[in-house]
């Protein structure tokens, strides 16, 4: 049994990432216009807001403009079409988030489609998606990246190893999991993807090395299911009311941080672990669109 669980602070990292990202930024010739991302939403009160404003915070202190673009609040699919369509054509934006998952009648996919793949800054659109299986997307979503990001950073056993991803959605599990089973600079893993009509969750992880939880169910990661000596990368986020705070609530990964305690080798806690690297990897992502955009840095 390994002596102690290592926790894996992702603020180091996301630290590192946004280092490189403010550098590349202030090498670009005088006059050059700022890097610009526009989030896109309903401005409701969703998780996405919570991101939106950790987005925000982050964009300022790396150097790039954060435009924050609401949607009316009896705005339909057309408006939303508009919007994006006026924000593809605007010079001056490099990136564009938009809010997921959206409700009826918005569909994601149909308005998302709108961006050329420069600007679909979370490589969230078909057209990205679809070139992440043989390595020529503009943009992988950052979570993904961030999963990866923070693996490789503190050495965890993955690249040409038996991996497993919890979770199939398109925008996180099935691109993590190419990314992880891409050629180099992808992670030359053996991926299994494991999903909630998995018969036998505990057989599909049993070979893994590093398991990377993206499902958002709390505790689903124990040591019934994890092979002992693990390391996990928890990329699940979900509220649950909080015992310390009467009628609050905190954020908690898909890993029982104390059930595997002593049982895994490692694991990123929730919060402070894949989080903060995915906000540094929207602002990087920034970067690459604005420099290709804008014809300077490292990819004219
Ligand atoms: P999603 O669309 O709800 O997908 C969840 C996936 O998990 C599905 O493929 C589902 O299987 C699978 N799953 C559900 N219950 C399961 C179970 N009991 N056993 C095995 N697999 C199970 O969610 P998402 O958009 O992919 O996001 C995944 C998680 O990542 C969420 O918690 C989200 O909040 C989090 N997230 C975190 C960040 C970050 O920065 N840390 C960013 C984005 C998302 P089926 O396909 O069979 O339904």
């Amino acid at each position: 049994m390994p002596p102690e669980t290592r926790r894996l602070d992702g603020r180091p990292v996301a630290a590192a990432v946004d280092e490189a990202t403010r550098r590349r930024i202030a090498a670009a010739p005088p006059g050059t216009r700022p890097p610009t991302l526009a989030s896109v939403h309903r401005g409701l009160p969703t998780p996405f807001g919570f991101y939106r404003r950790q987005q925000a915070r982050a964009a300022a202190a790396a150097g790039i403009r954060f435009r924050d673009e609401p949607l009316p609040p009896d705005a339909g699919p057309a408006e939303l079409a508009a919007l994006l369509e006026r924000l593809d054509a605007d010079p001056s934006v490099h990136a564009v988030l938009l809010e997921h998952p959206l409700p009826p009648p918005f569909d994601f996919g149909t308005a998302i489609a709108h961006l050329r793949p420069d600007k679909d800054v979370d490589g969230v659109g078909a057209a990205n998606l679809g070139a992440l299986l043989d390595g020529r997307a503009r943009h992988a979503p950052a979570v993904a990246l961030a999963a990866v990001e923070i693996a490789r950073h503190y050495r965890l056993p993955f690249e040409g190893e038996p991996v497993a991803v919890v979770g199939r959605s398109a925008t996180v599990g099935l691109p993590l999991a190419l990314l992880l089973a891409a050629r180099p600079p992808g992670a030359d893993a053996t991926v299994t993807v494991a999903h909630s009509r998995t018969a036998d969750l505990q057989g599909a992880l049993a070979r893994a090395r590093t398991i990377f939880s993206c499902a958002g169910r709390p505790g689903l990661l124990r040591r019934a299911v994890v092979p002992e000596g693990a390391a996990i990368v928890d990329v699940g986020l979900s509220s649950v009311p909080d015992p310390d705070r009467p009628g609050g609530v905190r954020a908690v990964g898909d890993a029982d941080g104390a059930d595997l305690d002593g049982w895994a080798d490692a694991l990123t806690p929730v919060p402070g672990g894949v989080g903060p690297v995915t906000v540094a990897a929207l602002m990087r992502s920034t970067v690459d669109a604005w420099e290709r955009l804008e014809g300077v840095g490292r990819e004219p």
